[in-house]
C-alpha cells in the first residue's frame, strides 16, 4: 500500500464520521424544532375555551407589535396612567390607587352599592393580598344558607376573556354588621386566591390550605362561625380574629368606619 493510499484510507473513515456526526446533529436539531413546534401547538390548543384562546393570541400580537397593555389596564383603564416617557398605558402607582379608593362612591343610585363593594374589594386586595387578585364581578344572590360564594371564571367578557364571580347574599345584609359583611367578601377572596395560587378542594370543600390562607388574613375558619368549630368542611363560616390583619385593615377604611352600605334588605 502506498503512503497516499494509506492516507486516503486513513482519512475516509474520519470524513465519514464527521459527515455522519453532522447528519445526526441536523437530525437532532430537526427533532428538537418539531417537538418545540408541537409543544407550542399543544399549549395554544390545550384550552378548549376559544375566548381564552383569542385573548392569548391578542396578548402575543400586542407583545410582538408594541401595543402591549398590562392586563389591569385592559380590564379597567381607570387603574392606569400614560407613561410620560413612552406614551404607553402603565398601571398607576399604588399611592394614586389609594387616593382613588378613599373617594366616595358617587353616581347613579342603583350603582352605589356595587361601587362600595368594589371599593372594598380593591382595598382588601391591596392590603391583604398584595394586589395580586384579578378583578371579579360582584353579584348579589340569595343562595340558601350561604353568605356568599365564589365561582371561578364564571362570566365571559364581551371583549374576550373571562372573569370570576363573587356573590354576596343580600339576605345577610340586614342581620350582620358591615364589618362582618366585609369579612364574607374576604372569605370569598380567599377562595379566589386559592383558585389562582393554590389547590382548591374538590366540590367546594374548604380544605386545610384554604384554612391556612384564611388565618393569614386574620379570619379563623369555623364550621359554626364561633371558636371551637371544625376548621375544614363543605359548609364553612369563619370568625374575625380580634386585632388580626383583617380586623385592622377593615376598621381603617372610611366605608367601614361609618358602618353603613348604601342599601340594606
Ligand atoms: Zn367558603
Amino acid at each position: 500500500m502506498s503512503v497516499q493510499t494509506l492516507q486516503q484510507s486513513g482519512l475516509r473513515p474520519g470524513v465519514l464520521r464527521r459527515a455522519s456526526h453532522r447528519t445526526l446533529q441536523a437530525g437532532m436539531q430537526g427533532a428538537v424544532r418539531t417537538i418545540a413546534a408541537v409543544a407550542c401547538l399543544v399549549f395554544v390548543f390545550w384550552d378548549a375555551d376559544w375566548w381564552v384562546l383569542r385573548d392569548k393570541v391578542e396578548h402575543i400580537r400586542a407583545a410582538l407589535f408594541g401595543a402591549y397593555l398590562p392586563p389591569e389596564c385592559r380590564e379597567d383603564p381607570t387603574q392606569c396612567v400614560q407613561d410620560p416617557k413612552t406614551g404607553r398605558l402603565i398601571v398607576q402607582p399604588p399611592a394614586k390607587i389609594g387616593e382613588r379608593l378613599s373617594t366616595e362612591c358617587k353616581g347613579p343610585e342603583g350603582l352605589k352599592l356595587h361601587c362600595q363593594l368594589h371599593t372594598l374589594f380593591d382595598h382588601f386586595n391591596k392590603e391583604l393580598f398584595e394586589g395580586r387578585l384579578p378583578k371579579a364581578l360582584i353579584t348579589l344572590q340569595r343562595k340558601d344558607g350561604a353568605g356568599g360564594f365564589y365561582a371561578h371564571q364564571r362570566f365571559r367578557k364581551a371583549e374576550g376573556g373571562r372573569i370570576d364571580e363573587i356573590a354576596l347574599n343580600p339576605s345577610h345584609f340586614a342581620g350582620s354588621s358591615t364589618i362582618f359583611l366585609a369579612s364574607i367578601l374576604v372569605h370569598e377572596m380567599v377562595h379566589m386566591e386559592q383558585a389562582y395560587f393554590g389547590k382548591p378542594g374538590k366540590g367546594g370543600f374548604h380544605n386545610d390550605e384554604w384554612g391556612q390562607m384564611m388565618k393569614r388574613v386574620g379570619l379563623h375558619p369555623s364550621s359554626t362561625g364561633n371558636s371551637g368549630g371544625k376548621e375544614t368542611g363543605t359548609r364553612m363560616s369563619h370568625y374575625i380574629v380580634p386585632g388580626g390583619p383583617f380586623d385592622n385593615v377593615a376598621r381603617s377604611h372610611p366605608l367601614l368606619q361609618k358602618d353603613r352600605l348604601a342599601f340594606y334588605e
